[in-house]
């Protein structure tokens, strides 16, 4: 077998290597600059490249290892961040007009950990505007393509992450997640993406869409590494007062055990009409796997699932509605060259600097909170909400774990739903109740289509039930070759 190349290692081999000295943080910095040089015109997963920051900070990292210095658990590995994730250096964009000079005075907490655990960052990626949208169409410097056709979407909002790590542009990156932007894009992509339980991952510093909805979460080549990159973003701050005040486990711990036996549950709402037969078929091949190994396959109901897309149709632009607020040309973001006075200055302002989906957005937003429609609407949504995690806690008294589809169906040629809200709304029908509910979600590698492109599950869990999710995920991966698969470079 000939050795993989730097960039086909994973973030957990990559490290090892490094720290070992057996390669040099230099070297795999080198080794994804040329990935993204000869992927990323075709490709286009990021908004900004720090080519020479990167540089000078693997030869940091190289001089402090070689002087025998105590190094963090990610010492020289190149990874990418989502453009909603404040950073210092460079531009935090969200990939709107409205923020395209935006630059943060600060990092988000997740970037400050990732720093101190070594990670070295290639740059920030693509995404639907302010992370509204499944496909990275909307984003407003031009979508990002999919590295395993390049006339595909890589799903979204967190796409660019997606096809960076799938393209071998960067060792792991993060996304974040309201209704499924970690998981989906990662389904479409071939990769790993974990949405961890609202409140483990800190917030501050991630540009708010819909605050009761939003987490970060690592986008990765195996489950192992999402493991390692959760032990290293997850944990309490002061920063974010919705972060979960305990300690949380190493999650590297026991991650190549073997979970005792489980109980997977699967929800017959999501095995129904408008899933797609070849996904269909790769999910049961994978229910057949974990039956072969001694789980006990149950079938649960999540009745609620149907009224998922409509409640968070409203409760995630309500939310956004408000916090996008803050985007007049005053406070924040582009200011209008032509004004007649202050109420026009903000209204063309933010004309100008909101692309559609966000406009659209913010209308229902807004209509959903106004007063004569906020019971019809936003009240009822909220019971809505109530209702969804019942059903969960209802179904996680019959079984441990619950796998489904991550997606209804395989990447879409990008046009392909640009024209249909309701039909790129639809995309997140298996994802957006995890939101609602709070729990742990994450997509893995279980497939792909006769047209060569990737199918992911999805596993979901009760509140802070990641250790569980991991092991389960990696068991399934060692036997499985999914992960290890790589898009072609002249597709
Ligand atoms: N696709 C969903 C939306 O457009 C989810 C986005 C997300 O999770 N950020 O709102």
């Amino acid at each position: 077998m000939t050795e993989p190349s730097t960039a086909d290692l994973s973030a957990f081999e990559l490290a090892a290597k490094i720290s070992r000295r057996e390669i040099k943080a230099v070297d795999a910095a080198h080794a994804y600059l040329n990935r993204v040089k000869s992927q990323d015109a075709k490709i286009h997963a990021f908004n900004e490249i720090y080519a020479e920051d990167l540089l000078a900070a693997a030869e940091m990292v190289d001089r402090s290892l070689d002087a025998g210095e105590k190094s963090g658990p990610l010492a020289g590995v190149p990874i990418a961040l989502k453009d909603n994730l404040c950073t210092l250096k460079g531009h935090t964009t969200c990939s709107s007009k409205m923020l395209q000079n935006f630059q943060s005075p600060y990092d988000a907490t997740v970037v400050t950990r990732l720093k101190a655990a070594g990670a070295l960052v290639v740059g920030k990626t693509n995404l639907d505007e302010f992370a509204m949208g499944s496909s990275t169409e909307n984003s407003a410097f031009g979508p990002t393509r999919n590295p395993w056709n390049p006339n595909c979407v890589p799903g979204g909002s967190s796409g660019g992450s997606a096809a960076a790590v799938a393209a071998r542009m960067c060792a792991a990156a993060l996304g974040s997640d309201t209704g499924g932007s970690i998981r989906q894009p990662a389904a479409l992509c071939g990769i790993v993406g974990l949405k961890p339980t609202y409140g483990l991952v800190s917030r501050y510093g991630l540009v708010a869409f819909a605050s009761s909805l939003d987490q970060i979460g690592p986008m990765t080549r195996d489950v192992r590494d999402a493991a390692l990159f959760l032990n290293v973003i997850a944990g309490p701050d002061a920063k974010d007062s919705t972060s979960w005040p305990q300690t949380p486990p190493d999650y590297l711990r026991d991650i190549d055990r073997p979970p005792e036996k489980l109980r997977i549950g699967l929800p017959k709402e999501f095995f129904g009409e408008g899933l797609s037969p070849e996904v269909s078929k790769a999910i049961h091949k994978a229910v057949d796997f974990f039956r072969g190994h001694g789980a006990e396959i149950v079938e649960v109901s999540l009745p609620h699932t149907r009224y998922g897309i409509a409640a968070y149709y409203v409760i995630a632009p309500a939310e956004a509605s408000s916090n996008l607020a803050r985007y007049d040309g005053v406070h924040y973001g582009h200011r209008t060259a032509h004004a007649e006075d202050l109420i026009d200055l903000y209204a063309a302002s933010r004309a100008e600097g909101f692309g559609p989906e966000v406009q659209r957005r913010i209308m229902l937003g807004t209509y959903a909170l106004s007063s004569g429609y906020y019971d019809a609407y936003y009240l009822r949504a909220q019971k809505v909400r109530q209702l969804i995690k019942a059903d969960f806690d209802h179904a996680f008294k019959a079984c441990d774990v619950i796998l489904s589809p991550t997606t209804p169906d395989v990447a879409f040629e990008l046009g392909a739903k640009s024209g249909d809200p309701l039909a790129m709304y639809l995309c997140d029908v298996f994802t957006v109740t995890c939101n609602i509910a709070g729990i742990p979600g994450m997509s893995l590698p279980c497939g792909f289509s006769p047209s060569g492109l990737p199918i992911g599950m999805q596993l979901l869990g009760p509140l802070f039930s990641e250790t569980v999710l991991l092991r389960l995920a990696r068991f399934y991966e060692t036997a499985h070759d999914w992960h290890r698969r790589k898009p072609g470079d002249d597709v």
